[in-house]
């Protein structure tokens, strides 16, 4: 297909290799350490893994405040693999597991995209090994455990009103955000409010994506509140009973899954938390089976720096005692005119001045990785519409700041157009290894980390907590947990907590409407303005275009 052409068509085009095959040759993977699902997809069973020689270096890719659109990180992680492999590097990529909402409503999967795709591509976005599913299944059993134990007799005291599970489904479907259960009278239930959330906003994924292994899962599953007593004392998933039903649900979802790219090369995709919030990167488990059968590990985390890189960082690698060696940061011209404050039907026009008003908030996102003791690759994901006097402001810039800056051709040309930026890459690898501080220590109280992200990543001045925020972090406190990670929940679109706020809004101020504890996960999420958990869809879904056709092959899937 020539360039331009639908990813499916792209996709379509390339056989893919049998997956026994990259396992052997890419990863040097024993036959019994993998589980093939069909011909092109497996899994990769850890219990047959020696990961205790972590032999890989980790590179991050991130980006700057995205347009809705996205930015092309997934399709930079895999095209920055693939120019990897091509150099002779053994390469893998980690990414997340794309949900069903977005699929069947605007976004579309979440295989990359041109010549830096994930295949394939049509098993990647549609129940993917099941994993979403058995996620799905061990939430809703939980749940129904807990409407069973209050029918009978509730013995563990719960009050039905302060029960904070709800069910989940992997689909946008807002009718169902509120609901009352258990009505029709006795034999029925007892009557409680509650609702559904999406999949990935459940923290048996975020569990599941930090977990160690199967005994750790479990355990984190144990420590998951369930709700609370009259008398304000906690419930947890142990208490009741529920953890080892629930770890047998996952038993083969806690597994990374392994496909390949376009050029054949090893991509292994496991997990898929939100990224507001929750921590929004793939599993740890992945992360390590691709550490100890590769030499480079490149993974990518949701949405801009501000979120995902800060949470990879103070979030995941804090946990797991990992470091990233690199970090690139995507930056397409059309995100920094957006930044500038072009409309978005006129983003594929040329315009040099537009650029150049946006790269203050690229700017801002160097300086933040900066902060952390790296030294950011500004990768410039170049899109057909891209002219050479807009690249050459953005490099300028770059340089002038201290970060180094690359061009990159792999959504139009495969590992081809990313050799330059795999080769500054390598670059960076070879250099000392930096020297990563997360941006506060653990026993810094819950309020001072929240107020530290704003205002060294966001650049606010103040933290504004609602009076319910502020009791329920000094509950948070009293419970014994003032030593997690913060995970902040507000809009990717900009610095502030206002998507409208373009480029580096300085002296905002963040308003903290709700503080949640993830005792399971590990961590505190801070919900900053209108965070959704169950999206809606358009007026025109994708799912309306999308069929079977007579040849049994699958069209309008993007
Ligand atoms: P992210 O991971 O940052 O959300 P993706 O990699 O999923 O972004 O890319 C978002 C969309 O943009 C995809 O549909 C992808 O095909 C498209 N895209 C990415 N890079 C380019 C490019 N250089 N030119 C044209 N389209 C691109
Ligand atoms: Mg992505």
């Amino acid at each position: 297909p020539p360039p331009g052409s639908p990813d499916i068509d792209i996709a379509r085009a390339v056989t893919p290799r049998p997956v026994i095959e990259v396992a052997a040759e890419r990863l040097g993977l024993l036959p019994h350490a993998l589980i093939p699902y069909g011909h092109y997809k497996a899994k990769i069973d850890m219990a047959q893994l020696d990961v205790s020689h972590q032999r890989g270096q980790l590179v991050l890719v991130t980006a700057m405040t995205p347009t809705t659109a996205g930015e092309g990180k997934t399709t930079t992680s895999i095209g920055l693999s693939d120019g990897l492999n091509a150099l002779g590097v053994k390469s893998t990529v980690c990414l997340r597991e794309p949900s069903l909402g977005p699929c069947f409503g605007m976004k579309g999967g979440a295989a990359g995209g041109g010549r830096s795709q994930a295949i394939p591509m049509e098993d990647l976005n549609l129940h993917f090994n099941g994993d979403f599913h058995a996620i799905t299944v061990a939430h809703n059993l939980l749940v129904s455990l807990i409407d069973n134990h209050i029918h009978w007799g509730n013995e563990l005291g719960l009050d039905p009103r302060r029960i904070c599970w709800r069910r989940v489904m992997d689909l946008n479907e807002r009718a169902l955000r509120n609901i009352v259960c258990g009505l029709g009278g006795t034999a029925h239930g007892v009557p409680r409010e509650s609702g559904f959330d999406i999949t990935v906003a459940s923290e048996i994924m975020a569990v599941l994506c930090l977990a160690e292994g199967p005994k750790d899962l479990q355990n984190r599953l144990g420590e998951m509140i369930i709700g609370r007593r009259r008398d304000g004392s906690v419930v947890t998933v142990r208490e009741l009973g529920a953890d080892g039903a629930m770890t047998v649900l996952l038993k083969e979802a806690m597994m990374p899954n392994l496909i390949q790219s376009l050029e054949h090369n090893p991509v292994l995709v496991h997990g898929g938390p939100f990224a507001n919030i929750a921590h929004g990167c793939s599993s740890l488990m992945a992360t390590r089976a691709a550490l100890a059968l590769s030499d480079v590990v490149v993974t990518e985390a949701g949405f801009g720096a501000d979120l995902g890189a800060e949470k990879f960082i103070n979030i995941k690698c804090r946990l797991a005692g990992l470091s990233p060696d690199a970090v690139v940061l995507v930056c397409t011209v059309r995100a920094l005119k957006m930044q500038g404050g072009i409309e978005r039907q006129a983003l594929d026009q040329p315009n040099v001045a537009a650029v150049e008003a946006g790269l203050a908030n690229l700017l801002r996102h160097i300086q933040n990785i900066q902060q952390f003791g790296l030294i950011p690759l500004v990768a410039i994901n170049r899109f057909p519409s891209d002219s050479d006097e807009e690249l050459a402001v953005i490099q300028q810039c770059c340089l002038a700041s201290g970060a180094r800056v690359v061009s990159a051709d792999h959504w139009a040309r495969g590992s081809e157009g990313a050799l330059d930026m795999a080769a500054a890459v390598l670059d960076l690898l070879q250099q000392p290894p930096p020297n990563v501080t997360p941006l506060y220590s653990n026993d810094m109280p819950l309020d001072e980390k929240i107020h530290t992200v704003a205002t060294q990543i966001y650049g606010a001045g103040e933290v504004h907590f609602s009076a319910s925020a502020l009791s329920q972090l000094d509950d948070i406190h009293q419970l014994g947990f003032g030593h997690l990670p913060v995970c902040i929940a507000k809009t990717p679109y900009s610095f502030s907590s206002e998507p409208g706020v373009l480029g580096a809004p300085v002296n905002h101020a963040l308003p903290v409407r709700e503080v949640r504890l993830m005792a399971g996960a590990g961590f505190v999420v801070v919900i900053c303005g209108d965070i959704m958990t169950m999206p809606g869809l358009p007026r025109h879904p994708a799912a309306l275009d999308i069929r079977l056709d007579e040849h049994g092959e699958i069209t309008g899937l993007f």
